[in-house]
């Protein structure tokens, strides 16, 4: 191999490296900026080379906000002292945003010995952890309800749908139960949003203690929620609405002398192989209606 080779192929290296690496010279001037760096700062080689690195807008910060000029530089301290280092910095990237980094840095020396300038290798240190945690976050935040943490309209027509492809493929059925809130416009009236929205919370807890842990309850909207309960007959769902009546009936809480309780009119069926998502809601949301109309509190079975 000649020189001339080698030295592509040590660039060609440097250029796929995800870390970040660059040269200086013995005043800091920035000699060589890779891709990886370009990549995790947002700034172009163009942007940086030729500059010193204490005049750039990298702009190191340890976590205490303490800014790396002369003293503390791990460059500087490197060319000083030719003794390599390694330390947890935030970089500033190109966008204003802070990122962690770790740098490790070591002298370059010529074939004498003498110190030529330093290099930088820097890798983007935020934890993977933190990553995962936020496309957790996501995920809840896309088919959870943020009030009642349960499930909300877009999972629950997604859990459905799931439910009904395996019906028609494996005969398994699944029941759906409407339920309504009565008369919540009242409680709101009355004690206010905040009371309204501690209703719809402890309504909540009451549902998913009534439930098996195969069911799903969610929240369709305001103070209107759905269970999806396998493997059901309609006897079943007369077992388990009077359940939901009794359960959520003797839930309350005090407000002052006041005792707040609420009752739930529901529409309950079975799923048949020629549902779809909307005609299950709308039959049972139907005949939760029909409840309303002949009393509220009670079950229509359809
Ligand atoms: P019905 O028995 O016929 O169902 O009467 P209702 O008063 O329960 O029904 P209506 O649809 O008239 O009122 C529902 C109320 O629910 C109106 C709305 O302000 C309230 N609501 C919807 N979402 C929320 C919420 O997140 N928090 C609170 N506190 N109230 C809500
Ligand atoms: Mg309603
Ligand atoms: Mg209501």
């Amino acid at each position: 191999m000649t020189a001339s080779v080698d030295n592509n192929l040590y660039k060609h290296l440097l250029e796929i490296l995800c870390d970040g690496v660059y040269f200086v010279d013995c005043t800091r001037k920035i000699l060589y900026w890779n891709k990886g760096a370009e990549k995790i700062t947002g700034y172009m080689s163009s942007e940086v080379v030729g500059k010193r690195c204490v005049d750039t807008v990298l702009n190191h910060v340890d976590t205490c906000g303490i800014k790396f000029y002369t003293t503390a530089c791990p460059l500087f301290e490197t060319i000083r002292d030719y003794r390599p280092r390694e330390v947890e910095v935030y970089i500033q990237h190109k966008k204003g945003h802070r990122i962690p980094v770790f740098v490790r840095t070591a002298p370059l020396l010529d074939s004498n010995e003498h110190i030529t300038g330093a290099v930088e290798i820097f890798s983007d240190n935020t934890p993977k952890l933190l990553i995962n945690q936020r496309i957790k976050d996501l995920e809840k935040m896309a088919l959870l309800d943020p009030l009642t943490e349960l499930a909300n309209r877009r999972y629950i027509e997604m859990n459905i749908q799931s439910k009904l492809d395996e019906l028609c493929r494996y005969g398994r059925s699944f029941g759906i139960f409407f339920m309504d809130i009565d008369h919540f416009k009242k409680i709101n009236d009355a004690y206010g949003h905040s009371v309204g929205d501690k209703v719809l919370k402890m309504v909540t807890k009451t549902l998913l203690h009534s439930v098996r842990t195969s069911d799903i309850v969610g929240r369709w909207g305001g103070e209107e929620f759905i269970a999806i309960t396998p493997n059901v007959d309609k006897e079943r769902l007369h077992f388990i609405s009077k359940k939901l009546h009794a359960l959520v009936g003797y839930s309350s809480f005090s407000i002052g002398s006041d005792i707040i309780q609420v009752t739930i009119s529901i529409g309950a069926t079975i799923a048949q192989p020629d549902d779809t998502v909307n005609t299950l809601l709308e039959r049972s949301d139907k005949l939760m209606y029909c409840s309303k109309i002949s009393g509220r509190n009670r079950t229509s079975i359809g």
